[in-house]
């Protein structure tokens, strides 16, 4: 078999999120945008559903369609994007909740689907969705008494705990919520972890789920496996792959394996990322090919069929560290060529 296997823990994705509700003051929604941060909404969805998890965030309607006909009618499926023109069928058929992010969207949702559940996204200073504080009090009084089902917002900086950034927006949030009896709805991943000021009603984690930072104590999510297609002795002062850039210092094993660029390993993680033959670290050496990737084995007694990129040793932040990108990343961007295996389910 010449592609790489990706392994999914769904037990570790449902204790995640066990880990994430029981520091949660109160209900704890998953968000499943981008097919589950890559890796399959179909499987991840159910597991977190088998755990008790009953609302779930994707960001535009589409995936909210796909996701009901995956996770049936007892789940709250809220859209992020909110109320696009040409939603109104999909919203409708698929019982989907958008989040309106403007006065045009509160419109178009008031006149389209007047009678159908929805959210409202608050800008409290980052700038990217949600209503300014000068709509919201526009149209507060208008919405309000059709009971929105969330009043939420989003923060800018909730990774960098000490980020004045957060208390801003706390502040900002509190004030546009004065008097509104809808539930309140702050925090993803990096705000449960700034505390209990940041719950409010609901909190919405997605990379924590997943194994990602900033949630260091979340079990990990993810193994990829990529097997050795071909191993080959070089000489000292050989090279390996394209631009000639590694050259063998002392006489050398490498070991071709599949999986490149093509599947998500972006050329950029090259300099400083190795590879794992059990716990023994293999150097990636030479650049990242679109579906192969070199690795000097000369260390290994016997290599297997296979090295680990993704492990214990090496999770997806550790990976994006080494590529100047983050965990979410790497993530989302894990190709679609791989076998995935799904355990724990
Ligand atoms: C993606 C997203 C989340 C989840 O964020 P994580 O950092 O992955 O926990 C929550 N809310 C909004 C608005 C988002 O866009």
């Amino acid at each position: 078999m010449g592609t790489g296997r990706l392994t999914v823990d769904l037990g570790a994705i449902a204790a995640n999120w066990r880990a994430l509700d029981a520091m949660s003051a109160g209900e704890t929604a998953a968000c499943v945008k981008a097919d589950a941060y890559g890796l399959g909404a179909e499987r991840v969805v159910p597991r977190l559903m088998k755990e008790g998890c009953r609302t779930f965030f994707v960001a535009v309607a589409e995936e909210g369609a796909r996701l009901r006909s995956i996770a049936g009618p007892d789940a709250r499926i809220c859209v992020f994007g909110g109320h696009m023109e040409g939603d109104t069928d999909l919203l409708r058929n698929a019982a989907l909740i958008p989040m309106l992010n403007s006065p045009a969207q509160a419109a178009r949702h008031l006149s389209a689907l007047p009678d159908a559940p929805f959210g409202v996204q608050l800008d409290t200073g980052m700038n990217r969705l949600g209503m300014e504080a000068a709509d919201w009090a526009d149209l507060r009084a208008e919405l309000l008494p059709r009971d929105p089902v969330l009043v939420m917002s989003h923060l800018a900086c909730a990774d960098e705990p000490n980020h004045g950034m957060n208390g801003q927006q706390l502040h900002a949030f509190r004030d546009m919520v004065q008097g509104v009896h809808a539930p309140l709805s702050l925090a993803a991943t990096g705000g449960i972890l700034l505390g209990r000021d940041y719950h409010f009603d609901l909190s919405r984690p997605g990379i924590g789920l997943y194994g990602g930072a900033p949630f260091t104590a979340a079990e990990p999510v993810v193994r990829l496996a990529l097997p050795i297609i071909q191993e080959r002795a070089v000489a000292e002062g050989e090279t390996v792959g394209y631009g000639n850039i590694w050259k063998a210092k002392r006489p050398s094993k490498i070991a071709t394996v599949s999986a490149g660029y093509a599947d998500g390993l972006i050329r950029a993680i090259g300099r400083s990322t190795v590879l794992y033959h059990d716990a023994q670290a293999c150097p990636l050496v030479g650049r990242v090919s679109m579906d192969l990737i070199t690795v000097d084995v000369t260390d290994l007694e016997a290599t297997g069929a296979a090295l680990d990129i993704l492990c214990a040793d090496q999770g997806v932040d550790d990976l994006a560290i080494a590529a100047g990108t983050i965990g979410y990343e790497i993530l989302t961007s894990l190709g679609p060529r791989y076998a995935r295996d799904y355990v724990g389910a």
